[in-house]
């Protein structure tokens, strides 16, 4: 078969409010691009009526195709699935909440045809969020940017085109796990560019991603590209020992000249130090196990995602 020229990646779980409506204006958006694409939905083992709507488009169309996960694996493994097993020319990553708006596409096409390699998304505002999604989201991308030597684009998400050529060096070099894939693709290289866009209210139906899913997707992006949480131990613990050994030295002598009397309520305050060099003591530690964890995940090497069916390709 032919390559079209783009892929569409949309990842799915849980979208049986939003699934009919995406397809229809993505459907709308990529045939008024007048190129050839295919849409690849990629259900991440939603258990409602997702994959059963998602079956009756294929079946319809068949520019359609669709990856079922055996279970969720995760949106990050979920786009990857779905650039493994896209043919474009160029590839697009889209959320299937119509957040991002499919609008916004045959911009990202014309700005590759113009010889770009990467075009992201670049949210310059975003509407219908919670206060809290808005705040925590902008602090993360600058302390995310503040931490790493990797040139990460801030206030993008995964919503982007990418060039054959970087999606087949994603697919063929890069394995790891816990991945941050926005991350790796700036890590790559490449020429990049971006498209501002308004990040839109949610179709329909609640964020898949609570705060334990923000949280651990955070850790991820830090702890994949920035080694800095792993020097914090020492960067308090240096200092901290020499203070607390002087100052053992000096109490001492003070003692021993008797200049020092026993200060009462003396134990309270060896115990709130106690407590809180033991707290910094097992923070040091859970962001090593943070770091032992991820790299444990590598050396079992598991794959990154099981796929329980695959419809409208062609292999
Ligand atoms: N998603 C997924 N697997 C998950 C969580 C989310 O495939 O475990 C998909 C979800 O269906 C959506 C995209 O990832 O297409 C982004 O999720 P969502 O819109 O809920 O995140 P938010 O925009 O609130 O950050
Ligand atoms: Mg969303």
């Amino acid at each position: 078969m032919e390559r079209p020229v783009c892929s569409v990646i949309v990842p799915v779980y849980f979208e049986e409010e939003v699934i009919c409506e995406t397809y229809k204006r993505l459907k709308t958006v990529m045939e008024g691009t007048g190129e050839s694409y295919e849409i690849i939905f990629v259900n991440d083992g939603s258990r409602d009526r997702t994959k059963e709507l998602a079956l009756e488009i294929c079946a319809n169309d068949k520019t359609v195709k669709l990856i079922d996960f055996s279970r969720n694996f995760g949106h990050q493994n979920a786009i990857t699935a779905g650039m493994n097993n896209s043919s474009g020319q160029c590839v697009v990553v889209i959320d299937a909440d119509l957040q991002d708006p499919p609008e916004v596409i045959p911009k990202m096409i014309a700005k590759w045809r113009e010889g770009y390699d990467i075009v992201y998304g670049k949210r310059v505002k975003r509407e219908g969020e919670t206060a809290f999604k808005k705040v925590t989201a902008k602090a993360f991308y600058r302390i995310l940017d503040k931490m790493t030597e990797v040139d990460i684009p801030v206030d993008t998400g995964d919503f982007r085109l990418i060039d054959r050529k970087v999606c087949d060096a994603l697919k063929n070099d890069i394995s790891e796990r816990n991945r941050y894939v926005r991350g790796i693709v700036s890590w790559l290289g490449f020429k990049a560019a971006p498209v501002e866009f308004v990040r839109e209210k949610r179709f329909a139906g609640e964020t898949k991603y609570p705060l334990k899913k923000m949280i651990k997707f955070a850790g991820d992006a830090i702890m994949s590209f920035s080694y800095k949480p792993l020097r914090w131990a020492l960067i308090f613990g240096l200092p901290l020992g020499a203070v607390s050994l002087i100052s053992l030295i000096v109490m001492i002598i003070l003692t021993a000249c008797g200049v020092l009397a026993p200060v009462a309520g003396w134990s309270l305050i060896a115990i709130s130090c106690v407590f809180g060099c033991t707290a910094m003591v097992l923070i040091a530690l859970g962001i090593i196990g943070e770091y032992v964890a991820r790299t444990y995940d590598e050396a079992k090497d598991r794959p990154l995602y099981v796929i329980n069916e695959k419809i409208n390709f062609d292999d």
